[in-house]
């Protein structure tokens, strides 16, 4: 029998894991900072996560949501042909109203987006974190007017 018990190995994919939430957390934060460093100028910002992230809980994107008095806009991806998600938008130009959507379809129309796709190995959740070119187009369309005609911008 060894003397001194087992051997203590470092919890590599638990450490990897905190790694990964605490770097998420720190981009995050500075997102944030800088959207509202923006709206502070006079400018317009939003921030757009999936609708059940649970990032809108943190404390950082509590006070962004108090700070710019933003306006929630959920857009149903349905709403652009398609399956995967919501999307949620927080932000300070009322324009982005125009983008929100609903699902009418019943329950459990759409495919369940978290887990495994047991065919690509793939989180699910992989292929509905770029935007659907409708919905940017739309997009787009909304936040034109903030814009010159020289390029200069005024909203992030
Ligand atoms: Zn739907």
């Amino acid at each position: 029998m060894p003397v001194g018990g087992s051997p203590v190995r470092p919890p590599i994919q638990r450490c990897s894991s905190q790694h990964r939430v605490r770097k998420s957390f720190t981009l995050l934060h500075r997102c944030v900072q800088i959207l509202l460093a923006v709206f502070q100028s006079g400018d317009h910002c939003d921030l757009e996560q999936p609708r059940n992230a649970l990032s809108w809980l943190e404390p950082c994107v509590q006070g962004y949501l108090l700070d710019i008095a933003a306006d929630l806009v959920v857009v149903a991806a349905c709403a652009f042909d398609s399956d995967t998600k919501h999307w949620l938008f927080a932000t300070s130009w009322r324009d982005l109203q125009s983008l929100a959507s609903q699902c009418p379809h019943p329950h459990g129309t759409h495919p369940p987006i978290h887990g495994v796709d047991p065919e690509t190995g793939n989180f699910r959740s992989r292929a509905s974190a770029q935007f659907l070119v409708a919905l940017a187009r739309k997009y787009v369309e909304a936040i034109t007017s903030l814009f010159s005609p020289t390029g200069w911008g005024r909203h992030l």
